[in-house]
This record gives C-alpha cells, structure tokens and sequence, in this order.
C-alpha cells in the first residue's frame, strides 16, 4: 500500500463530533496550525440531543456559532420534565430558577445532531481548521516517550503520516487510540444500563411553555426519555437495567413498543403517533450506554476529551455538555503548551483536574438520583450537597443540570471573554513591530491608534467586566486559573 507524504502541525486532532470541533477552533483562533480528522463524511447519525444553557450560550458563543444556530431554528427547551422518584405526579423545573442562567441564558436547545453536529464543524473550517473527513485514525506515532503524531487512513486507503506537538483524542466511546494515553477505561457500579432508541411522528407535546421540554418517565424496567426535535419529530429511548438485556436481542421494534405500553405516560404522549421506518431515523438503536472513566486523561503530547475520557450516564443530557466544556480545557492547555512547552505538565495537570470534578459532580448526583424512593425535595438537596453550593436547594439542582457548576466564566458569561479577546487580539496587531514605509501598514499599526488601544484597553476591560471569581481563585491548591481572554492557564496572581 502506499504511504503519503509526512504532515506537519501544531497540533491534530481525531473525531469531528462536538469535542473535536471544539478543541481545534479553539486552538486555531490563537493562531495555530490545527488539522482535524474525521472518519466519517458529515452529516452523520449520532445520539445526544438534548442540550444544556452552558453549552449552548458558553462554549457555542464561544465559538462563534450563535447565529447559525438560531438559523437552524431547533427545538427551544426551558427546562426539564421528570415522572420521577416517589412522587407519582410530573413535576418540571426551569433553567430560569436560576441566576446564572437569567435572561436569554436560560434556555437550551434539542438537536439533530446531525445538523448540530455539522455547524460545529464548518464552523471549525472557517476558523482555520483543516478539516479531513473519511480519514480513519489508526494508531499514534511515539517518539522518546511521547506522543508526537497519528497514522491515518484517507478514503481511499492510502496511509499517511502527521507530526504534532500535540494529537487530541476526540474520537468518542469507540476511541481505538485512547489506550495509547495508559491506564484503563473503568466502568462505574452504578450504570450499567442498555439504551434501545428510535423515533416517532405526531407524537403529543407539553403545554407551553414547556412543549420544548425533555420528559423523562421512569417505569418499572427503567426510564424513557422523550425529546421533541422538531413539531413532528420526537426522539423516543428506553434507558433499561442491565437485568433487561435479553429483551433487546430480538425484535427490536417489538422491544420498543412492548416497553413504550409498559410506561403510561409515554405510551399516551404517544397515542396515535408512528413510528419512523427509513431514513437515518428509521433505525432502532441500541447502546449500552456503561459509564466510565480513563484512569489517566493525558501523557506527553496526547490528551483525551470529550466521551474518549468518560462518559457518565445520559439522564440529565451532560454528554455534549461534558464534550464541550472538556474540550475548552484541553484547548487552553494545549494552547499554553504551545506558547511555553515547560509550562505543559501543569496545564494538562489543570485540565485533567477540572474535567474530573465536573464529571464526579454528575456521577455522584446521579447515584443519588437513581434512587426511586426519594422525591424531588430530597435530590434537590443532595445536589447542593455535591455542589456545596450556598443558594436554595433548587438553584443548586438547576445549576447543576444546566451545566453552570463548575461556575466557569466561559459558560455562564461568554461575552466577556469574547470582548476580551477581542481586545487582545487588537492589541497583539497593534503592539506588533511596525514595518518599513511601503510594505503592508494597515491603520491600527499607525502610532497614533497603537497609543490610543494601549491606554484604553485595560481600564475600558476592567471598567466593563469587573472581575470573574474563577480567574482570581484556583480550583484547587496549587493550581491555574483562565487567562484574561479565556484562551490559556496562567497563574493566579499572588
Ligand atoms: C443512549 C444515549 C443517550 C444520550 N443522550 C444525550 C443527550 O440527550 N444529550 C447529550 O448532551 N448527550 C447525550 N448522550 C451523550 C452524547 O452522545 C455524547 O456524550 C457526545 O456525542 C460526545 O461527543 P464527542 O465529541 O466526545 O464524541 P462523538 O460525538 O462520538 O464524536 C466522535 C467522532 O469521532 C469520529 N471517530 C471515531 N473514531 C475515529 C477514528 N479512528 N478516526 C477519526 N475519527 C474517528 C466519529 O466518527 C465521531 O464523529 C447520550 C449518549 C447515549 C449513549
């Protein structure tokens, strides 16, 4: 077979999917040569519709998405609806209980992922990303003990190689390369469930405002999610106990309905509704949707996000959320290693610390919330218990399961980091040495705009956006905190 030529960047990165997308924009927008690597040609199918506000008003504004996605018109959700605990009634909460996500910031979306899925990655393209689809990762290259690139095949089979200062795994629960970072996938006690999916037209919807809600209904066997994608469209899964595995070996429609009669409030959300029978929703899936967690995040050169570091149970939608904001983190870490490589083992360090608190708040609030004995009073509280957080119980449950615990600046007020950076951005050109007469001098190079933007930036940044608690305050003793524009770690100021 022949090999292509050897490529060249700072950094690659492997799987297209929400993580992926995110990391390489993010890393490109400072600057940086970033190739992306997709095995398949988008759109394509993937599971995980339902978002969350940090998601959609953080890290989407981050990227710069917001208005593509408004265009694409997706199904607005407010809140969640649970049939849950031991509180045989419906009871629904809203993103808007809590100040965090106030105003605009307390909604979400439900997505086709495949149109989700493909905003996101354009959106990579247009901000400098080189984005390879049909390219299949095959394993890493390893150089002295450290990561230094992948070999890929493209779609016609032909090999190749890429050199990276840094190779980014974002391949997703099938990742073949993840080994390579050491340590074991371990899978969670707790949840070791099987999801069966599909999905259906003309099924009912919530009254409003809640008619863009997620319903989530638990029965005997397990629960069932049901999400409205579009009016017609609903997303339609049983979450079952691994005891339940025998009844999605055969028939897999048969499974479906036999469960969807099993839980009476789906089955009437569903009176009259059909079952899609082709195109990519005309499937039935099934996912064993085990959680787990690599024992190691990153090693030298190489760094895990998204659902090829772990995966907690899809409950309370944190998928996308936890690829997104994981993927936030790996990019100011790789960033800061590209700027100072001494300064690699403490941004990894810092990423790896972050993801794993955001992931164990999850893991360790859904133990409690699997518990079908207590009612929505007792989770509510277990939530403020796991967040330590000091408003209602409520708030703290919200906060929660809108994504905006961790309180990263970047979720819950992106716009100040967009302004911010905005800011650096013009002050790098403007501080940028000037070039002889006669070469490329554009205006903000002139001395006069360079005197101006100097002066002003600090005090016109400081005065608009106050300070953010998590830049001054590290997560943990002895670590980073964002830089001002939200891009890299740097050290608290002492
Ligand atoms: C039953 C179930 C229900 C869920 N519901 C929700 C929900 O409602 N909301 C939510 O937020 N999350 C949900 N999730 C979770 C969600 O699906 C994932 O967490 C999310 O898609 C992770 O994003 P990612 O970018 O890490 O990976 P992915 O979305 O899996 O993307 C990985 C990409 O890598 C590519 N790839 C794989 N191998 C290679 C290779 N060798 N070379 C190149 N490319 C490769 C893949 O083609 C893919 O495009 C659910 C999960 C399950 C199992």
């Amino acid at each position: 077979m022949p090999t292509e030529t050897t490529l060249e960047y700072d950094a690659v990165v492997v799987g297209g999917g929400p993580a992926g997308a995110t990391v390489a924009t993010l890393v490109s927008l400072r600057g940086h040569r970033v190739l992306l690597l997709e095995k398949e040609r988008f759109p394509r199918y993937q599971i995980g519709e339902s978002l969350l506000p940090s998601t959609v008003h953080g890290v989407c504004q981050l990227l710069g998405v917001t208005e593509e996605l408004e265009r694409a018109a997706f199904t607005v959700k407010r809140g969640g609806t649970f049939r849950w605990g031991s509180n045989p009634e419906p009871w629904t909460f809203a993103f808007a209980i809590s100040p965090k996500f106030a105003g605009e910031g307390a909604t979400a979306y439900q997505v086709e992922r495949m149109k989700f899925d493909q905003i996101l990655l354009d959106n990579a393209r247009a901000k400098g990303v080189e984005v390879r689809e049909q390219c299949s990762v095959l394993d890493v290259v390893e150089e002295d003990g450290r990561v230094t690139g992948v070999r890929f095949a493209d779609q016609d089979g032909v090999r190749h190689t890429v050199l990276a200062r840094h190779v980014v795994d974002a391949s997703g629960h099938k990742s073949r390369i993840h080994p390579k970072v050491g340590g074991k996938r371990v899978y969670s006690e707790y949840f070791r469930n099987i999801a069966l999916f599909g999905y259906f037209l003309g099924g009912k919807r919530m009254p409003p405002p809640n008619q863009g809600n997620i319903l989530a209904a638990a029965f005997e066997a397990g629960w069932f999610w049901y999400i409205p994608l579009t009016e017609e469209l609903t997303s339609v899964g049983a979450v079952l106990r691994q005891e339940e595995l025998e009844r999605v070996q055969g028939d897999r429609e048969q499974a479906l309905l036999s469960l969807v009669d099993e839980c009476p409030l789906i089955a009437d959300y569903l009176t009259g509704a059909r079952l899609v029978d082709s195109g990519p929703y005309g499937e039935i899936r099934v996912r064993k949707d085990y959680s787990y967690s690599k024992e190691s995040f990153w090693r030298p050169g190489m760094v895990l996000v998204g659902d090829a570091a772990c995966f907690i149970d899809p409950v309370f939608s944190s998928g996308v959320h936890l690829a997104t904001y994981s993927a936030l983190m790996a990019a100011r870490s790789v960033n800061t290693a590209l700027r100072d490589p001494s300064a690699e083992q403490a941004a990894f360090e810092e990423y790896e610390a972050r993801y794993r608190h955001e992931y164990a708040l999850f893991h360790d609030f859904l133990v409690a919330f699997y518990d079908m004995h207590q009612d929505e009073e007792s989770y509510f509280w277990k939530a403020k218990r796991v967040t330590h957080h000091t408003a209602t119980e409520i708030e703290a449950f919200v906060e929660l399961v809108g994504g905006g615990a961790s309180g990263e600046t970047a979720l819950i007020n992106a716009g100040s980091y967009i302004e911010r950076r905005d800011f650096q951005e013009l002050t790098e050109i403007v501080e940028s040495p000037v070039l002889a007469q006669g070469e490329d001098r554009n205006l903000l190079q002139a001395s006069l705009a360079r005197s101006v933007v100097k002066a002003g930036a600090r005090i016109q940044v400081q005065a608009a956006m106050g300070e953010n608690v998590d830049e001054v305050l590290p997560m943990r003793e002895g670590g980073l905190v964002p830089s001002l524009d939200g891009m890299h770690w740097t050290a608290p100021a002492a």
